[in-house]
This record gives structure tokens, C-alpha cells and sequence, in this order.
């Protein structure tokens, strides 16, 4: 039986994580979820076999291995490696199984360093990334390279998003290694549990576009039936808050009375980038995007609730 004579069947890789959370959230019918401990997808073998199990026409590709500005300071040559080898493994399962559509994402790190604000998905190619992140950014402007060549020599409707930056329930909450809004989240939540200062890294005043993975979740499953153009698509609601916006939701949510201090020694990363949802908002001019302090609310009551039971 051909794939496209079968009932459509949606894959979900990497959905141990936040969107595949939040995805499972939405519960869409027909779809298979695999997570790391299904098999190892830097390897081909095991990547080809999960396939040929499931069989699915179409792939929400998630899995990858991601971390904040400390982890990809660290880690430059294991998040270049397994990103583009998860990638190629990926594509070309897909492509053999005759897979009808794939969904794959970058961030927006993945943009030039020096690049004219605000981001857009014609810049993503047009200078070096920033040195903080210059392994997974390598890696992850393969996508589009990846998804536009198999487009052309073999017709596979492979499409890329990206989503700026993103929170949610289920997140990794790793106090080195996680990204901004979860780290912040756990650091907050230990400071008032053992009275201490709650030390934020950087100035607070580098600037970020966070948003929440339930809408993230369904811009994908919205993209992965109706978004067809080879260029990718920048999911986000172009507003902007700093870290101290951040901090002082998380502070309040948190319900911390104790001294925030600012440690300067820490990597501030990029001061921003701001990107362009002109295109998003061609296709989906009524969007609605969850509020920041209606996220963290969300996000903050998840983390309380769940820990120690959590990523981290
Ligand atoms: P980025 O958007 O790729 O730079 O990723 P992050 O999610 O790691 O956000 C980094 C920004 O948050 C930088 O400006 C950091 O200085 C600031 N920040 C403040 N405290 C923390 C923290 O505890 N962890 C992380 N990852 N970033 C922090």
C-alpha cells in the first residue's frame, strides 16, 4: 500500500520535549509520537527502521539537540554534529518512505550576527552567526539548504519555521544549560525556597520575542497542512520584552520577596532580534498570541506543580 492510499499519519519526533508537549496538548488524530529513548536518530540504521514501522505521510520534526546561550557556548561541536546528523538521517528516512510532507525548524539564532533588523527569512544565509552559537546556527541554516535541494531534485514538499523564542509547560529547566525563560523560572523557584539572591545572568536589557509553545504548537499543525512555499516562516508576534520584563513576571508568579541582582560577568548573548511576522501574518491576519504574563503564569504553575519531576 502506497503512503498517500493510507489514511494520513502524522510523526512527531523529538516529542519528549516543549512543543512536543504542547502538541500532545492539542491531541491531533492519527499521530505517532517518538522521543529519545525510541531509538538513537543520529544513527541511520535505527532512523530507517523507526520509518518503516510507522510509516507516516507526514513529519513533525522536533528532536534535535538545543540549549541556551551556556550550553551552546560549550558544546559548539556536539550540537554541530548531531543537529546535522539528525537532520540527513531525518530527511532521507523521510524521503525513501515517501513521506508527502515534513515540518523542520530553526530559531531565530540561526540569523546573521550583523543583519538588518527586523530578521527575515530571505537574510537567514547573508553573514556569519553570532560566535556565541556559531555550531547549532551552522547546523540548523542546513534546513534550509537541506529542504530546498530535496524540493528540487525530488519534488518533496519540505517546509521550515521558526519560532523565536520559545516557553512553555514541559521545558528544560537545566540552570546552566536551559534557555532563558525556564532557567529563570528554576532559579527564581530555589532562591525563595532556600532564601537567597535571585542572580540573573547578563544586564537585563537585551531584548527577546518569547512565545508560548500552545501557540507554537498550532502554528505547526496549521503550517504542516497549508504552508507550501520552499522559503521558511518566522512564527512569532514581533513584540519585544527585555529580561528584566521577563524577570520581574517570573518574580511575580514566582512569588519571590527576596533581592534580584544582575551579575554582569555572565553572557549577555545577542542585545536582539527583533523579526518580521509579515509573512505569518499574511496567511493568519487573526492569529491570536498568548500574552507573556498569561504564558509565565501558565508556565510558572506547570514548573510548581511538577517539580522535581522535571527536565532539568
Ligand atoms: P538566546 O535567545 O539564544 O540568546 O537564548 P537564551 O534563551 O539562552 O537567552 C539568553 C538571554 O537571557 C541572554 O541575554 C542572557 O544574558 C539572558 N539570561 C539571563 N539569565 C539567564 C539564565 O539563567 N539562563 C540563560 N540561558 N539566559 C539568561
Amino acid at each position: 500500500m502506497s503512503n498517500k492510499s493510507r489514511k494520513k499519519l502524522t510523526l512527531v519526533t523529538g516529542a519528549g520535549g516543549l512543543l512536543g508537549y504542547a502538541i500532545r496538548q492539542l491531541a491531533p488524530k492519527d499521530t505517532d509520537y517518538i522521543t529519545r529513548s525510541d531509538g538513537d536518530l543520529t544513527d541511520f540504521a535505527k532512523t530507517k527502521k523507526i520509518f518503516q514501522k510507522i510509516k507516516p505521510n507526514q513529519v513533525i520534526h522536533l528532536a534535535a539537540e538545543v540549549a541556551g546561550i551556556g550550553g551552546n557556548m560549550m558544546h559548539s561541536g556536539k550540537f554541530f554534529r548531531d543537529n546535522i546528523m539528525i537532520n540527513i538521517n531525518i530527511f532521507e528516512a523521510a524521503r525513501i518512505n515517501g513521506v508527502d510532507k515534513l515540518i523542520s525548524f530553526m530559531s531565530t539564532c540561526v540569523f546573521p550576527d550583523k543583519c538588518k533588523y527586523p530578521l527575515n527569512e530571505k537574510d537567514i544565509q547573508s553573514g556569519p552567526p553570532h560566535p556565541s552559537n556559531f555550531g547549532y546556527a551552522y547546523a540548523k541554516r542546513m534546513l534550509e539548504v537541506q529542504s530546498a535541494a530535496y524540493r528540487k531534485e525530488w519534488g518533496c514538499n519540505f517546509i521550515v519555521a521558526i519560532p523565536t523564542n520559545i516557553y512553555g509547560e514541559n521545558d528544560f529547566w537545566n540552570l546552566e544549560d536551559g534557555h532563558v525563560v525556564p532557567s529563570l523560572i528554576h532559579k527564581c523557584f530555589l532562591a525563595k525556597k532556600n532564601k537567597e539572591d535571585f542572580i540573573v545572568w547578563g544586564s537585563g536589557r537585551p531584548l527577546r520575542e518569547f512565545v508560548y509553545s500552545q501557540d507554537v504548537a498550532k502554528l505547526i499543525l496549521w503550517a504542516i497542512d497549508e504552508y507550501n512555499e520552499e522559503s521558511p516562516i518566522i512564527f512569532t508576534n514581533s513584540k519585544e520584552s527585555s529580561i528584566k520584563d521577563l524577570v520581574d513576571l517570573v518574580v511575580r508568579e514566582v512569588g519571590f520577596k527576596g533581592k534580584v541582582i544582575f551579575d554582569s560577568t555572565k553572557p549577555e548573548g545577542q542585545f536582539r532580534k527583533p523579526s518580521d511576522n509579515s509573512k505569518l501574518k499574511k496567511y493568519l491576519p487573526n492569529f491570536k498570541f498568548t500574552p507573556l504574563d498569561k504564558g509565565i503564569k501558565n508556565t510558572v504553575e506547570w514548573f510548581i506543580k511538577n517539580y522535581p519531576n522535571v527536565r532539568m
